[in-house]
């Protein structure tokens, strides 16, 4: 199988602006910058996605996310931060190598737009939180 481009910054074939490393995490900037510093932060073993990956592995990922998050507030001038991932095509993921997007926000015309519609009418909300309680159990 073809290595995804994050497996190939990880070994050293494709540069990147490295931000951080250590044995299990890599983080470094994105290319397309969203906005000023948007970083990204992935396993350095190659799982799909977020939902794929082992909670050991992201706990790792998803700390280092936390402090680079912090640190986007504290010396980039940051007033907000979204840390996502997206998981599967139909969710927008285009690199399929588990990553988390920390994205500082600086004001509403920053560059970055999420959409939340409300869109309850007509759901059955007990049903579907009865629905997910049952599996957690
Ligand atoms: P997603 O759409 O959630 O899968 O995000 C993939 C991200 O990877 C996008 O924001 C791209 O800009 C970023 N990206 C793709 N290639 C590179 C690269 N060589 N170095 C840094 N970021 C990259």
């Amino acid at each position: 199988m073809e290595k995804d481009i994050f497996c190939r910054i990880i070994d050293g074939e494709i540069p990147c602006h490295k931000v951080y490393e250590d044995d299990d995490v890599l983080a470094f900037l994105d290319i397309s910058q969203v906005t000023k510093g948007h970083t990204l932060v992935v396993p350095k073993k190659h799982y799909d996605n977020f939902l794929a990956t082992p909670k050991s592995v992201m706990h790792k990922v998803m700390d280092v996310a936390q402090t680079i998050g912090q640190i986007e507030i504290k010396m980039l001038g940051a007033v907000g931060v979204n840390i996502l991932t997206n998981c599967y095509e139909a969710a927008g993921q285009t690199v399929k190598h588990f990553h988390v997007h920390v994205i500082p926000r600086y004001d509403v015309g920053d560059g970055f737009i999420l959409e939340m519609k409300n869109n309850a009418e007509g759901l059955n909300l007990p049903a579907i939180a009865e629905m997910v309680k049952n599996e957690l159990k």
